[in-house]
C-alpha cells in the first residue's frame, strides 16, 4: 500500500493507471476509521484494480466553532485497517497541499442541500461538494462509493456529478451499524459510557418510524410524532431535527406513494449525531 500525500503525484498515478487501462475507485473519508468505512473500501475494491482511499479532515465543510480541531485523527491505524482491504493507494494530503491562500472557487449544489443538515450547518455542504470535486479531478476514479450514513451528502454528490458531467459513477453502501443498533460514526469517540447509551435513541426513533410506517396508512405527521417521541423521553438527547422528506429530491411533504427518508439530526452531550432511514413506499 502507497501513501502519497501530493496532489500532484496523487494526478500522475492516476493517469498512468488509466493509461494501462486500470479501472479505478476511490473512497473518500476524513480518517479514523470503523467498520462503515471499511464496506465502502471493500465495494471498491469489488469493482476496481486501483482502490484509492482517501484520508482528509477537509477544513472547508466545518463551520466556526465545531469540531474541525479536535476531530479524532490516528493515521497508523487508519493504515493498518485500510491494508486489511487492500486498498492500493492512501492519499492523505495536508491542508495547505490542497487549498491554497487565496483560491476562491467553490462547488454549490443548491435544492439538495437547503434543509435537514443545510439549515444548521450553513456552508457544510459547499465544502464537501467543493473537496470532492476536487478529488475527483486529482484522482480520476471511474467509482465513487459514499455511505448512505451521510445520505444528504449523498445526495448533493450524486447531483453535482450529474449536473456538471463528471462522468464518475457514485455508488452508495448501506449504513453500518453496531450490534445494539447504533450507527457507527467516527465521532462515537466523542460519547462517554453514558452517552453512548442515550445515543441508542436515534436508532429505536428510526425502528418506531418504521414501524408506524408499515402499520397502515398513516401521514408523515405521524412518522414525525412517532419517532420524535422516542426521543425525547431520553434526557440526555436534545434534537436537532426529525424530518420525513422524498427520499429522492428530499423535498419536504413526501407523496407517501414514493420511498421516503426519515432523518434525525440530535445533540448527544456535545456530540452531533445522525442518523437515518429510507422506508419504501
Ligand atoms: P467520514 O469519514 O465520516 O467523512 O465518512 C466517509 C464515508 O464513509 C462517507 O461516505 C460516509 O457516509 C461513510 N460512512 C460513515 N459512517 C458510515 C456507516 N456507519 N455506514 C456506512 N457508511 C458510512
Amino acid at each position: 500500500m502507497e501513501i502519497v500525500t501530493s496532489p500532484d503525484e496523487m494526478t500522475r498515478r492516476a493517469e498512468n493507471a488509466r493509461n494501462r487501462g486500470e479501472r479505478i475507485a476511490l473512497v473518500p473519508t476524513m480518517g479514523y476509521l470503523h467498520d462503515g468505512h471499511l464496506a465502502l473500501m471493500r465495494e471498491g475494491r469489488r469493482r476496481s484494480s486501483l482502490l484509492v482511499a482517501s484520508i482528509f479532515v477537509n477544513p472547508t465543510q466545518f463551520g466556526p466553532g465545531e469540531d474541525f480541531a479536535r476531530y479524532p485523527r490516528d493515521f497508523e491505524r487508519d493504515c493498518a485497517m485500510l491494508q486489511t482491504v487492500p486498498v492500493d493507494v492512501v492519499f492523505a494530503p495536508e491542508p495547505p497541499a490542497m487549498y491554497s491562500p487565496d483560491s476562491q472557487s467553490w462547488v454549490e449544489v443548491t435544492e439538495v442541500t437547503r434543509g435537514l443538515c443545510g439549515s444548521n450547518r450553513p456552508g457544510h455542504f459547499r465544502g464537501v461538494t467543493t473537496v470532492v470535486a476536487k478529488l475527483f479531478n486529482i484522482v480520476k476514479p471511474h467509482f465513487a462509493v459514499f455511505g448512505e450514513k451521510d445520505f444528504q451528502q449523498l445526495r448533493a454528490i450524486q447531483r453535482m456529478v450529474r449536473d456538471l458531467n463528471f462522468g464518475v459513477e457514485i455508488v452508495p453502501v448501506p449504513i453500518v451499524r453496531e450490534k445494539d443498533g447504533l450507527a457507527m460514526s467516527s465521532r462515537n469517540a466523542y460519547l462517554s459510557p453514558d452517552e453512548r447509551e442515550d445515543a441508542l435513541a436515534l436508532s429505536l426513533a428510526l425502528r418506531a418510524a418504521r414501524e408506524k410506517h408499515s402499520a397502515g396508512p398513516c401521514c408523515t405527521e405521524e412518522i414525525v410524532r412517532a419517532a420524535t417521541q422516542v426521543l425525547s423521553r431520553v434526557k440526555g438527547v436534545a434534537i436537532e431535527y426529525v424530518e420525513v422528506v422524498d427520499a429522492e429530491t428530499l423535498a419536504p411533504k413526501p407523496r407517501l406513494d414514493r420511498p421516503i427518508l426519515v432523518a434525525i439530526a440530535a445533540r448527544v452531550g456535545k456530540t452531533r449525531l445522525i442518523d437515518n432511514a429510507v422506508l419504501a413506499a
